[in-house]
């Protein structure tokens, strides 16, 4: 069971995203139809920069629906299972996972947290539970097919396969969701992992997209401060009014219950 690294690959998004965005934004304000203007988008009569100032203002309104027009799929190898449970709490969202019950895990790969991997003692103690649960994975998957389970044998060895069992992942959002997935992953309270995905989800949208995504991030980017409680701030941004802070303190976040 070796240890294997997050990897994410864009395998398609939607073609001619801004224009296809601008027009939706468009259609909202525009007495005309937007079919007839969409030609002149694809030719860059309507130039890109037009394009991009114009959803960019209006995405500063609020006004976000209209980029839902547009998705990314990605391609994702090298996540754990502890990881993608997380992901997939994200609804707004269409998912495609590696199965367990299908694909057979005797040798499978996991995911060794950074801060077990810079400690040798905890390092040694988790490999050897990998090895143990490999063993015991095999072991099982054997003695179920001797009594009869055949190539169910893996739908119920599986049971015994640890968080940090490494899963691949094909996963579609479109922008609205990607923002909001951003907003919530990119911040630093976010758990490491899944951080590293969306960091690495980013990357791609603001190359793929800047109109859209150039701002994107943690909602402290976007918001101009952080939204949490000071026990809970990283510090990057100032927190809300003391009122607010107090609140939360008080209210959401009480040290004792
Ligand atoms: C730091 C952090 C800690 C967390 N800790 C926990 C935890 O301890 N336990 C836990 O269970 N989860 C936890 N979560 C997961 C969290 O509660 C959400 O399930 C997850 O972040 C998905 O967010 P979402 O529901 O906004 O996204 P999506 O499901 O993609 O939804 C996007 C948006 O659509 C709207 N929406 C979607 N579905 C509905 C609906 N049914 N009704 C109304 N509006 C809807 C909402 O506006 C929502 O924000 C944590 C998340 C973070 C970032």
């Amino acid at each position: 069971m070796p240890v294997k690294q997050l990897k994410v690959e864009l395998l398609a998004s939607t073609p001619d995203a801004l224009a296809l965005i601008y027009a939706a934004f468009r259609q909202c304000y525009h007495a005309g139809f937007v079919a007839d203007m969409w030609p002149k988008l694809l030719s860059g009569k309507i130039d890109r920069k037009k394009q991009a100032d114009f959803v960019s203002k209006v995405l500063e309104s609020g006004h976000d629906s209209p980029i839902e027009h547009a998705s990314f799929t990605f391609a994702v190898e090298g996540i754990s299972r502890a990881c993608s449970h997380q992901i997939v709490r994200h609804r707004i969202a269409s998912y495609s996972q590696q199965s367990q019950r299908y694909v057979d895990g005797s040798d499978m790969d996991f995911i060794l947290p950074p801060a077990i991997a810079r400690i040798p003692e905890a390092k040694a103690r988790f490999e050897a539970f990998m090895d143990e649960v490999g063993q015991a994975y095999r072991d099982l998957k054997g003695i179920l097919e001797t009594h009869g389970r055949k190539e169910k044998s893996i739908e119920d060895a599986r049971f015994v396969l640890p968080q940090a069992a490494e899963t691949k992942i094909v996963i579609t959002m479109n922008c609205r969701a990607l923002l909001h997935f951003f907003h919530l992953r990119c911040c630093r309270r976010a758990q490491w992992e899944i951080r590293a995905l969306a960091e690495a989800m980013l990357a791609i949208c603001k190359a793929e997209l800047p109109a859209i995504f150039a701002t994107a991030g943690a909602k402290c980017e976007s918001l101009g401060f952080c939204p949490e409680s000071p026990r809970f701030s990283c510090g990057r941004a100032k927190v809300r009014s003391k009122d607010v802070q107090e609140f939360i303190e008080n209210e959401i976040n009480p040290k004792e219950i």
